[in-house]
């Protein structure tokens, strides 16, 4: 039995993972490879490193730490978080793990804008034509030319932030209509943040720019972001029993627990900044909750 299976090898379980094999603790990492960290082109708000960092280079050096200290990670789904007295078992395709704990670190999927084609999606990613992520990369989109692709209070917050790098902004509707009440009309106009309605499609890549066609013709913009929303990967501890907020984030206290005892979560899938820097410190919080409850428990046992 493994003192704690980390289901998910991004930031913030790798972080975890480094931790607990530090403790002399024995962890597993179960992870199927789809870490938004590894979508990262050049991440330059991450501290430490100057000159930026790309998604999948700050991902081999956590995995490369975690492993010198003995954690073991297999590439695998998870399907399934069975809780018994004391203990979990962790069921994948073809095999199952116990452990004493579980750290759920499964992160989210953001929504793709509507109608764009995979290959075209991961190419404009690579070259910052489209962007997840303002508080991320907002900085390099100063000055520029910058479509959202949103409506409603999220699309309209989304646009907003923005306009703290650039006064070109143009809010676009994903469907034919934008859904906007008069309070978020009366601040999109505050802010001076442009609309149109969809519905957006034909998406081309033209050199430096993107486009993008709507009802009225064919925009083109620096970089577009999708403001639409993530699909949150909690299903597995949902399952298990834990406590959920309604768009699907775990609830957990102080320290990192679920509302189910022995089941911690860290990272994009709890709310918070679905920041790297969050993941981690959520990671390093969830760990020594983890080893302090180990080591009560191996005192109670004496
Ligand atoms: C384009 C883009 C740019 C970004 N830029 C920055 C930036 O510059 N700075 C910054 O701080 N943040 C940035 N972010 C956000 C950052 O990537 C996330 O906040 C961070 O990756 C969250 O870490 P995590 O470990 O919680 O989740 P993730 O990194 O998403 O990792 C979750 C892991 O869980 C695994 N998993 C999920 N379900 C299962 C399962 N059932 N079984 C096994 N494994 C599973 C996945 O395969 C994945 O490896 C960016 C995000 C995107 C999309």
């Amino acid at each position: 039995m493994d003192d704690c299976i980390i289901i998910g090898g991004g930031p913030a379980g790798l972080t975890a993972a480094i931790y607990l094999a530090r403790f002399h603790l024995s962890v597993r990492i179960l992870d199927c490879g789809t870490s938004r960290a590894a979508l990262i082109p050049t991440t330059h708000n991450h501290a430490g490193f100057p000159e930026g960092i790309k998604g999948t280079d700050l991902l081999a050096r956590m995995r490369e730490q975690a492993e010198k200290y003995g954690a073991l990670r297999e590439e695998v789904r998870a399907e399934r978080i069975e809780p018994q007295d004391g203990s979990f078992t962790v069921v994948t395709g073809n095999a199952c793990f116990e452990a004493r704990t579980v750290l759920l670190a499964t992160g989210v999927f953001n929504r793709h804008p509507p109608g764009m084609d995979d290959a075209l999606h991961d190419e404009a990613l690579k070259r910052g034509l489209l962007r997840y992520c303002p508080i991320c990369d907002g900085y390099e989109v100063t000055d520029k030319r910058v479509g959202v692709i949103g409506t409603s209070d999220h699309g309209m917050k989304e646009a907003i932030f923005l306009r703290g790098f650039t006064n070109d902004i143009m809010l676009i509707s994903p469907d034919a209509e934008h859904d906007l009440d008069q309070e978020c009309l009366d601040k999109l106009d505050g802010h001076g943040v442009k609309r149109v309605d969809g519905p957006c499609g034909d998406y081309a890549l033209e050199g430096e720019s993107i486009a993008v066609t709507v009802a009225d013709g064919t925009l083109r913009f620096d970089s577009i972001y999708p403001a639409l929303g993530s699909i949150i990967r909690s299903d597995l501890a949902v399952g298990a029993g834990a406590k959920a907020t309604e768009e699907g984030c775990l609830e957990v206290d102080d320290h990192m627990r679920t509302s189910v005892p022995g089941l911690f979560a860290a990272g994009d899938v709890v709310l918070g900044l679905d920041q790297i820097s969050h993941a981690m410190g959520q990671a390093g919080v969830a760990a020594t909750t983890i080893r302090n409850e180990l080591a009560e428990r191996r005192s109670l046992k004496r």
